[in-house]
């Protein structure tokens, strides 16, 4: 399963229990899709 950072959406395989968004270096990854995640808003 892929996962993908939160905030500049970039695809991360490397997992050891918590990694850094080596793009942005933002630490907070998100399972799944980017679009899923990424398109949530307040309805
Ligand atoms: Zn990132």
């Amino acid at each position: 399963m892929a996962y993908v950072c939160a905030y500049c959406g970039k695809k991360i395989k490397q997992l050891d229990n918590f990694v850094r968004c080596t793009y942005c270096g933002y630490r907070i990854l998100i399972k799944g899709r980017p679009n899923l995640a990424r398109e949530i808003t307040t309805d």
